[in-house]
Order: structure tokens, then C-alpha cells, then sequence
């Protein structure tokens, strides 16, 4: 069959966006576009107009911190500086790691490694507390590993052993820079590799992770103290907090903490300090001259299937603006964003959110009371539309000194970060505080916080316009938006309350009739065929939840238009999954992404509503035809 005669009934995504599809070229600093990755693509291209004119002093921002931003762009231009400079400004760290000889050295240098990125043999930040939001508590886990997922290491992947090379590779190219020894470089290579298959042996899988509302569990510093010698938990916590350190730590990953002792040992000291400097190395590189830096993204590229890494301005705008990530996303809501738009959506919001509860009370697997609960949260969601008013205190102590090397620049600025955010555990949770900013593509909903995040940059054309239909609006940010609110009560959300704390709200047949619902659910992606490999359904039940409550409830409001029309609405929601990726990417995104395949979000929820059949005729004759009773409806 032809392109042209695939009918929507058959193939709504492939209908919808064959033409694109057939035309869209994917630049070669990218992993994908289309959808989400396109209109980042506008964003990045009109932002980075901006830097350029600011670094010219044609333009001047009234955000104060905007100039550090443009101090930082302007630094990382500087390739001349950082060519002839080499590898030199890192290797004071590197000496550093070196010189940690037993485990009572790092001990001594534990919290100072943390502040400056270095690995510990474990992982550790602070929080919201799962149980009590109003605080924070301190985060342990195991240490992070080098393939995406522990799937990858199984001996039956030719993925991870192929991956595996590249990164070796980039490693023994690397390490050639260093003083080391030829003989100290093939050691602290293999020493690196056996560490990581020793960790990748004891760590979360990513559907482990992907059920969030396990990673509370609490443990007593004792027990904790006991599990991870002779590494010293209460001294790392004494040098961070005095006499203000935690009793308790929420161990994220128990296996990893409790099984310590299978990767980290008195005898396998070494081999975790190798490991360490191998990691240091390959991060700070990306700091270091243009060769170095190229060298050190080789994994990435392999991994994402990128074609080369993106020219140094966009590479400078980009590393500035995620650094300054709050101050960059005000400049950007304040200069693109119209304040009508925002009214306007956030006036939707609202409607989605009131068309949320009437659905909720005619729900029929739930008890009254379990109703009473869900309004009560839904009533109480906070939205963040567009961007924050101000730029928070903490982005002004965000400096550096001008001639600092761009390396030095950026050990400056994370350990400010690394130290506030710490910080933060002897001080409430700030719940003004936005998990996106304004010039990100994307949405969020924080269970933790019962607060759904919508930044500027994603309320555009085609998920939102004032100039296109309702109905097209309701397709695309609508149903968007209902996403969000949707993960208030998916698997994950299900489990806290309206302030954001982890609570059995439910009674018992109801939760029961949810769970099975839920996994209906999985059973309706699981080992879909895509690209030779298989959908996980246990990976992908969460978002899958949230896209068929974000189309049931707009589908709701789109019965009280005056003038409906429910094709536009299927084919804008179509039209925002449209994306063409790296078969690299698209592998990489089947093993560790928590959303479906784009082709199946864009085809899979419409068949589980009547509305589908009606708006285009689709009989069981269709490919895109789902019988009734497989039909599912949670939210
Ligand atoms: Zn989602």
C-alpha cells in the first residue's frame, strides 16, 4: 500500500503525518525532531539570537542574572583559551582523586567530593519528604552506571557489549591525556569497567524506577552506617550538617545500599577510585578544549544515534541556559509569552480541571467516599503557567570570577548549586519553587507537591493557539493538560494525597478495582512490536494512564461545545506526536522511556472512545477498530 492511500480509520498517525514525515529532515546535532523536538528547535533558534546580541551589547536584559548567563555563553566561545589550556585545568581534580588512597581518605573528603561532583560509592541528594511534603530528607542511592538501563547488561544484548566498546574507546583516548602511565591506563580502564558490571549487578532496573512511590524507604544512619562500611555515612553527614544531621536517610534503592558490599570493599578500594577518575575525567572534558570536548560526547553520540555534536554557539547558549535555567526561562516567558495566551490557558485549566471532578463522580468503580478524596485533590492542584513572576534569590549567588577558566567556571558554579540544594534539608520545602522553566518544552505534574507545571515555550502552535479551533486547542494542550492531572491518579500518583504525602487514601475494592484497571492497561502495550524490539507495559503503564485521562477529559468538555468538531481534535492530538528519530534513539527510548513509542500515543488512547468510531466511521473493518469490551476507561 502506498502513502497516500493510508486512511485515518487505519492509521490516524500515519495519516495525519505521512507528508511531514516523508520531507522532515532530522539535523545531524540531534537525536530527533518533529512535535516537542521541533518547536524546541524555534526556541533554541530565536534565544540564541538573543545571546548573540547580548554578548554584542546590542541588547540589554532588566533581569540582573542574565548577564552571568551571557558572561558564561561568552566564556565557552572562547575556544581559543580553552585550546591552549588543554587538559591543564582539570588536572588538579584529577591529582586530587588520586590521592585518595584508603577508604578513610575519602571519608575525610567524602562531603567535599559530593559538593564537586566526583563519585561517591553512593548517591546522594535532598528532597521533598514522600511522607511528610512540608520537609525535606536526605536521598541515598547506589551509584550511577554507564548503559542505560541493567536490562543492557544481560548477556543475550548485543547492545550493551557494542556500547560497552564505544565507551572504552572514548575512555583510553582520554586518559591518554593524563599523566598517567600507558600500564596506569589500561588498569584504570578495566578497573572501571569491573566496577560498573559489579554496581550494574545491584542497582534499579529502569521499570523498577519507574514505580516512584518505592523509592520510600526509610532507614535509621545506623542501619544505613552499617550496610556501607568502611564508608562513613555519619561522618559525611557531621561534615554537611554538624549537629543539625539527620537520624534518618530515605535509601531510594535498598539492593544497592544493603548489597554494598558487593562492589565496594576495602580490597576493591582501587578499583573504585579508578573508576572515579575515569568519570571525572570524561564529564570535565566536556569543559576542556574542542577536541577533548568532541572526544568526550562520543558515547553520547553513539547512544543517541546524533551525527555530530551541535556548532559551539548553540553548544554555549545551551550550557548557559541550562545553568541559569530560571533567570533564562523569566527572560523568556516576559519576552515571547503574551499575557492573554496566559489567561486563557490558565482559564482552561481550570475547566479541565472542574470537568476532571464530574468525570471523577460519575466514575463507577469507585466507593463515595474514595470520590470525596480525589475532588478534594483535584481542588487543590496549584498551577504554574508560563513562567515564575521573579527570579529567586538564589540565582544571584550564582557567580564566577571572570578569569576563571570555563572549567573552573562551571566546578564554581554546581558546587553553589550541589551546596544550596543540600541545603535545603534543614529548611522547609518551598513550594513556589518550578520544576521546569519558562523556555522548556515540556509539562510536569510533581505528586509530591500536587502541582502541575506548563512552560511557556510549550503553549505555542501545535499544542496551543489563540488562532487555532477549540477543538484543535483541546487535541493538543487540552489533552496535554489533562495528561498532568491525569498523574494525580496514576499508579504512581495514586498513592499520595491532595497536600503531596504518601497516603492510603483509598478503601480496599477500590484500590483493587484500580490496580486491575491498571493492568488492563499494561496488557494493552505490553509487547506491541516496534522496530525489532518489544513495548515493556509495566515501563509505560504511568504515561499510557495519563494519555487516556487527558483524552477522556477533554473529550468530555468538547460534548459541551456549541460547535464541536471532533476531527480536528484527533488529528491535532496526531499531529503533536509526530516525530522522526535516530534508530539509535528510537532503541535507546523502547529500553529506558517511561512514555510510549510517539506512534503509539498518537494511536493507541482514541480507540478506547466512542468518539473515535463516530468522528470517522471507523468500523471493525478498521485497522484502528478496538471491540468494546477491550475498551478501557480509568479516568
Ligand atoms: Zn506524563
Amino acid at each position: 500500500m502506498s502513502e497516500e492511500s493510508i486512511r485515518i480509520q487505519d492509521d490516524l498517525y500515519q495519516a495525519v503525518n505521512g507528508e511531514w514525515l516523508k520531507t522532515a529532515v532530522i539535523p545531524d546535532d540531534r537525536p530527533m525532531t518533529g512535535g516537542f523536538a521541533e518547536l524546541d528547535q524555534d526556541v533554541e533558534k530565536i534565544m540564541m539570537a538573543d545571546f548573540k546580541a547580548f554578548a554584542d551589547g546590542e541588547k540589554t536584559s532588566d533581569i540582573p542574572e542574565m548577564r552571568y548567563a551571557v558572561s558564561l555563553y561568552k566564556k565557552i566561545l572562547d575556544t581559543e583559551r580553552r585550546n591552549k589550556e588543554g587538559i591543564t585545568p582539570v588536572l588538579p581534580v584529577l591529582e586530587k582523586i588520586r590521592s585518595v588512597k584508603t577508604p578513610e581518605d575519602l571519608n575525610n573528603v567524602a562531603a567535599e567530593f559530593l559538593l564537586n561532583d566526583i563519585d561517591l560509592p553512593i548517591q546522594a541528594s535532598v528532597e521533598a519528604d514522600m511522607e511528610n511534603a512540608e520537609k525535606h530528607s536526605f536521598i541515598m542511592l547506589g551509584p550511577p552506571i554507564i548503559l542505560p538501563d541493567t536490562t543492557y547488561y544481560a548477556d543475550d544484548n548485543p547492545a550493551g557489549a557494542q556500547l560497552l566498546a564505544i565507551y572504552s574507546d572514548m575512555a583510553s583516548k582520554l586518559l591518554s591525556y593524563t599523566p598517567l602511565s600507558e600500564d596506569e591506563q589500561k588498569k584504570y580502564l578495566e578497573d572501571t569497567l569491573a566496577f560498573d558490571a559489579l554496581v550494574a549487578q545491584k542497582v534499579k532496573s529502569q521499570v523498577e524506577w519507574s514505580e516512584y512511590y518505592k523509592n520510600h524507604n526509610p532507614m535509621s544512619v545506623d542501619e544505613v552506617s552499617s550496610y556501607v562500611a568502611p564508608f562513613d555515612i555519619k561522618k559525611l553527614l557531621c561534615d554537611l550538617y554538624g549537629s543539625n544531621s539527620p537520624d534518618t536517610i530515605i535509601v531510594y534503592d535498598p539492593k544497592a545500599i544493603k548489597e554494598m558490599n558487593g562492589y565496594f570493599t576495602r580490597d576493591n578500594f582501587d578499583m573504585y577510585i579508578h573508576w572515579a577518575y575515569v568519570r571525572a575525567l570524561i564529564r570535565s572534558a566536556g569543559c576542556l578544549s574542542e577536541t577533548l570536548a568532541s572526544l568526550s560526547k562520543t558515547y553520547r553520540r553513539a547512544l543517541t544515534g546524533v551525527a555530530a555534536d551541535p556548532a559551539i554557539d548553540k553548544q554555549a547558549y545551551n550550557v548557559a541556559s541550562m545553568m541559569y535555567s530560571e533567570p533564562v526561562g523569566v527572560y523568556y516567558g516576559r519576552t515571547y509569552f503574551g499575557e492573554e495566551a496566559k489567561k486563557d490557558v490558565v482559564e482552561l485549566v481550570k475547566k479541565i480541571i472542574e470537568t476532571y471532578k464530574l468525570r471523577v463522580r460519575k466514575n463507577t468503580f469507585l466507593a463515595e467516599q474514595t470520590k470525596d478524596q480525589a475532588v478534594k485533590k483535584l481542588s487543590t492542584i496549584e498551577i504554574k503557567m508560563g513562567y515564575p513572576d521573579t527570579v529567586k534569590e538564589f540565582w544571584s549567588t550564582l557567580v564566577f570570577d571572570e578569569n576563571d577558566s570555563y572549567f573552573d567556571a562551571m566546578c564554581k558554579l554546581s558546587s553553589i548549586r550541589n551546596k544550596y540544594a543540600l541545603d535545603r534539608l534543614l529548611k522547609p520545602v518551598d513550594r513556589t519553587e518550578w520544576a521546569m522553566p519558562g523556555h522548556m518544552v515540556n509539562a510536569c505534574y510533581n505528586p509530591n507537591s500536587n502541582d502541575i507545571t506548563f512552560p511557556a515555550a510549550i503553549l505555542q502552535k501545535p499544542f496551543y493557539s489563540i488562532k487555532q479551533s477549540v477543538s484543535e486547542n483541546l487535541g493538543g494542550i487540552g489533552a496535554v493538560i489533562g495528561h498532568e492531572i491525569s498523574h494525580a491518579f496514576d499508579n504512581n500518583g495514586a498513592k499520595f494525597d491532595e497536600r503531596g504525602n504518601l497516603k492510603d487514601w483509598w478503601t480496599e475494592d477500590d484500590f483493587k478495582a484500580f490496580n486491575d484497571l491498571t493492568k488492563d492497561m499494561i496488557a494493552q502495550f505490553d509487547g506491541i512490536e516496534y522496530h525489532g524490539g518489544k513495548v515493556n507495559g509495566e515501563l509505560v503503564v504511568s504515561e499510557n494512564i495519563a494519555d487516556n485521562g487527558g483524552m477522556g477529559v477533554t473529550l468530555e468538555i468538547m460534548h459541551t461545545l456549541s460547535d464541536p468538531d471532533y476531527q480536528s481534535y484527533f488529528k491535532n492530538w496526531a499531529r503533536v506526536w509526530c516525530m522522526k528519530a535516530k534508530e539509535e534513539y528510537i532503541q535507546l527510548l523502547l529500553s529506558v522511556d517511561v512514555h510510549s513509542p510517539n506512534v503509539l500515543r498518537a494511536n493507541m488512547p482514541p480507540r478506547n472512545f466512542g468518539e473515535w468510531y463516530d468522528a470517522f466511521d471507523v468500523t471493525e473493518n478498521d485497522k484502528m477498530y478496538l471491540a468494546p469490551e477491550k475498551r478501557i476507561s480509568i479516568w
